[in-house]
């Protein structure tokens, strides 16, 4: 079939048409469709029965321009290919954590997956200070089996390359690489930003140690094909309730620095704590809320290495360091010293890129929802100028912050004269 959109109503004979969609709707069931897409890239579709608003799929069809900016910002459909073949792969490697994959179809430039109808985008209930107990323990898993399965530790270097190969996702990591790591500091049409903070913007374009170090942050998100990463694992791309989490939204997924991946879901919880500054007024629910994310964070990182080294100490058969090549007398500390430096790497590369994130985030073409519902400038202002000096000093620092107490010491000390 030739691309076109689909709409309400012939999404519905779209599905009714697939072979394999029988295990989700009854035979003859009515069905309905509405578009939901909040997002900035898709048309989606919650196709369910009339009798059971939770029971239905999500059609998920890729349109020929960026959605935020409209129709004058073509965009390639190709991005579908990556999404799919990565949440395929996901649920081979992790899973659980993500939604199932019923069907895909490359000429019509979508897939059908399962709807997540008792889930919500985390973003907004951590607005509302919503924990999630499981949470924890899900995005570690998420992060260190992706990451692990699909990097040297793990693959042979033929593996790893011919998997590599198909996720060269050349117009998706454009937009990463544009709009993350270079537009939001230099003069461009699409950056958006609160007029209350221009000065710390303009302090940040032309701070030029600032620069290198972001050039340099850059070149490694353009150069290191570490592993697969889903290169956009923010809030707004996890599905969550109290029982189950899954990542969603893969279509920037290429072969890029582990270290991205982590940070994103970090820079993300630092932002939602820095938005409590305005959306909860009262200090001890403030105070209680920004504690649990702090032990998030924190956790975030350990669970993750911890996690991650005990999948390479039990399954060392990539051809990075193959366990013959340890086999010496002092081999197993010397292994274990590589496994250090490794890890090493990965933590002030995370510091580094997390603070580009929190950066962009405040100057660039898209805010997130934590901080863009704060609707009094002013206090918005607030959590984006300690976000735009908390963005800085982690990509300057990042190199001299060597653990996870140490980079959330540095948010504790740019928030601690807040006014509100
Ligand atoms: P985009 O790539 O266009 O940003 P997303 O994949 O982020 O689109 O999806 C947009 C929104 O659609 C999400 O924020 C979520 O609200 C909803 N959504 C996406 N996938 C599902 C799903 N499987 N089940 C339920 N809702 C979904
Ligand atoms: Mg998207």
């Amino acid at each position: 079939m030739a691309y076109s959109p689909l709409n309400d109503k012939t999404v519905i004979d779209y599905v009714k048409g697939l072979p394999n969609i029988k295990e989700v709707f009854l035979k003859n069931a009515e069905i309905t469709a509405k578009e939901i897409g909040d997002g900035n890239l898709n048309q989606i579709f919650i196709v369910h029965t009339k009798e059971d608003p939770k029971k239905g799929v999500v059609v998920k069809q890729a349109l020929p321009y960026l959605r935020v900016a409209g129709e004058s910002w073509p965009l390639t459909l190709e991005r579908v290919f990556f999404e799919t073949e990565s949440l395929i792969l996901y649920n081979k490697l992790c899973p659980g954590l993500v939604p199932k994959i019923f069907h895909h179809d490359y000429d019509m430039y979508l897939f059908v997956m399962e709807y997540l109808g008792d889930h919500e985008i985390m973003r907004k209930p951590l607005v509302r200070r919503v924990r999630f107990p499981l949470f924890l323990d899900h995005i570690t898993t998420f992060l260190a089996q992706s990451l692990f399965f699909t990097s040297d530790l793990y693959l042979t270097g033929l593996e790893k390359k011919e998997l590599q190969k198909k996720f060269i996702n050349p117009h998706l990591c454009k937009i990463q690489e544009d709009f993350v790591y270079t537009n939001p500091y230099m003069d461009s049409p699409e950056n958006k930003w609160n007029p209350l903070v221009d000065g710390e913007v303009q302090e940040v374009r032309n701070n030029g140690p600032l620069k290198v170090k972001l050039a340099r942050l850059k070149e490694h998100y353009m150069a290191h094909g570490q592993a697969l990463i889903h290169s956009d694992l923010h809030t707004g791309s996890i599905m969550i309730n109290q029982k189950d989490t899954r990542i969603i939204d893969s279509e920037f997924a290429f072969f890029g620095p582990m270290a991205y991946d982590v940070a994103a879901v970090i820079q993300n919880l630092a932002l939602n704590y820095l938005s409590h500054f305005a959306h909860t007024p009262d200090a001890k629910e403030r105070v209680e809320f920004q504690t649990y994310l702090l032990d998030l964070m924190r956790g975030v990182w350990t669970e993750f290495v911890r996690k991650f080294e005990d999948l390479w100490i039990h399954n060392n058969r990539g051809e990075l360091v193959p366990n013959k090549y340890w086999d010496f007398k002092a081999g197993k500390e010397a292994f274990a010293e590589f496994r250090r430096r490794y890890i090493a790497d990965l933590f002030s590369e995370m510091v580094g890129i997390a603070g580009t994130k929190l950066l962009r985030r405040m100057m660039g073409i898209v805010t997130v929802w934590d901080i863009s519902s704060i609707h009094d400038a002013a206090k918005r202002a607030v959590a984006e100028r300690i976000s735009i000096r908390l963005g800085t000093r982690w990509v300057l620092e990042a190199e001299n912050i060597h653990t996870i107490d140490k980079m959330l010491a540095v948010l504790l000390d740019e928030s601690k004269e807040v006014k509100i």
